[in-house]
């Protein structure tokens, strides 16, 4: 399979390529060249398969022989098996038609443990093969920077840098990257916002003169093609379990970057009939406002409840333009080049393309708070906040009740205790086994300022 670039700017890339890409050349995004499509009895056939055995045939057609397919099966089956739920990605029904799968079974309780523990295992067989060391750099507010880590932390092949922002991601978050002691594990709050750590990511893959001899920067944020494909997963098997393909289903997603939203999109391009997708935002709500009223301008980043939702530029939303603009790159430049000005329109057309699937909703903090507290009063389920967000947009949102409506619980409520305090009057979720004393594990992380050279000299001494 060969992968161009959203800004139709840069060379086409083969499998293991676009994996250690990044960004493209010309500043877009990797996808397909096509999406394999799949027909509804290919899809019937493979309803009573486990997990793995539904990841290979949904990721081998992107793969395409450059890794064998009893390699691609050992990394599937490495990946999941550091998972606490047999199931993987188990579903728990709230009301009529109305589910909530969780995919925060993985080791550090949220959904970005799906793409990661995948990347972490390809990275590794990849890097191997080739006899290559690189550096992984990446930004997270909250939940990538830990899943990341959990990923690579054996990787030989790899050392690892992550970026959060000094005091703004929660206790257990900041805990489960910085009490990874692993000797190629590097983390570094920023004295900034998530906005600025990524800005600082994009400006190192931009030029990585910086870096020693024959290193190279690895992504791991969504804009790396690999994440989004593991994910396109659980739409189908979520699908499968509610009596798809011979059924529509319907997703709401607690959306920050679009990477979760634009993966359930591709599912759907792949042949699983999908009524709706509902981007499910909190008051950063720039896919809301650019939805709902075509408004899809900056405003500054505001700090909710749901910190892995503070985010501002939505990255992965340029690869879902590209299909709403026929895949024609130099139209996107041209958008994202207005955007970078503060502000860009999408044409009627594609608009009115975008609306036949997709619908939004935002909550704030004290929306949030309200679903949390009321779920718990009604079914005795804890939700964590961005669930609590995706569950309050599927009901606003959905259009019949006839079509399940399926909530992707992204994170174990545990992770945010403070929000499941301000709540009300709710049994403190535990922390699973493995992190009940996360609390009391050494720390390591090194506070730097907000300026691309400092970071740069604190990873050439770690890298030389
Ligand atoms: C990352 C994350 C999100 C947002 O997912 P995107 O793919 O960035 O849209 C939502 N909820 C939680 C808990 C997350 O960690």
């Amino acid at each position: 399979m060969k992968f161009v670039s959203t800004r139709g700017d840069a060379p086409e890339l083969d499998f293991e390529s676009v994996v250690l890409a990044g960004l493209a050349s010309d500043g877009g995004l990797y996808v397909p060249k096509f999406i394999p499509k799949f027909s509804p009895e290919e899809i019937a056939s493979w309803a009573n398969l486990n997990y793995q055995d539904l990841a290979f045939n949904i990721i081998s057609p992107f793969v395409d022989g450059e890794i064998s397919d009893s390699e691609l099966k050992t990394i599937i089956n490495k990946a999941y098996s550091s998972f606490r739920h047999d199931g993987i990605a188990p579903m728990v029904q709230l009301g009529h038609n109305e589910w909530v799968l969780e995919l925060f079974q993985g080791p550090t309780l949220a959904f970005k443990d799906f793409a990661l523990q995948f990347l972490g295992h390809l990275l590794d067989h990849i890097l191997t093969k080739r006899n290559q060391k690189v550096a992984v750099l990446g930004a997270t507010s909250g939940d990538t920077g830990s899943a990341a880590i959990e990923g690579c932390r054996r990787c030989e092949n790899i050392d690892i840098f992550i970026l959060h922002p000094h005091n703004r991601v929660s206790d257990v978050q900041r805990k489960q990257m910085t009490t990874v002691l692993s000797e190629n594990v590097f983390n570094v709050a920023l004295e900034g916002n998530f906005d600025d750590c990524q800005n600082m990511v994009k400006a190192s893959f931009r030029d990585q003169s910086f870096l020693p001899d024959q290193r190279q920067l690895v992504a791991v944020n969504s804009i790396n093609w690999a994440r989004i494909m593991a994910q396109i997963v659980y739409y189908f098997y979520a699908g499968l379990a509610l009596g798809g393909p011979h059924r529509k289903i319907s997703f709401s997603v607690p959306t920050g970057n679009f990477g979760d939203i634009y993966a359930g999109y591709l599912a759907m391009q792949m042949g699983l009939p999908i009524e709706q997708l509902v981007i499910a935002t909190n008051q950063n709500d720039i896919l809301h406002r650019c939805i709902s009223n075509n408004d899809h301008s900056k405003q500054p980043l505001e700090q909710s409840l749901a910190p892995s939702m503070d985010i501002m530029v939505s990255s992965n939303f340029e690869r879902l333009l590209f299909d709403l603009y026929d895949r024609d790159g130099s139209q996107i430049k041209r958008l994202m080049s207005d955007f970078e000005k503060g502000a860009m329109k999408l044409s009627d057309s594609s608009l009115e393309q975008a609306r036949k699937v997709f619908s939004s909703f935002r909550l704030d903090d004290e929306g949030l708070l309200e679903v949390i507290s009321e779920t718990y009063a009604n079914t005795g389920y804890v939700l964590d906040p961005h669930t609590a967000i995706g569950l309050a947009a599927g009901r606003s949102e959905r259009k019949n009740r006839n079509t399940p409506m399926v909530c992707l619980a992204t994170a174990h409520p545990a992770k945010f205790p403070d929000a499941i305090k301000a709540a009300g009057d709710i049994d403190d979720p535990k922390l699973p086994n493995h992190m009940r004393d996360l609390f009391e594990r050494e720390e390591r992380y090194e506070v730097l300022e907000n300026d691309i050279n400092v970071i740069h000299e604190y990873m050439k001494k770690w890298l030389s």
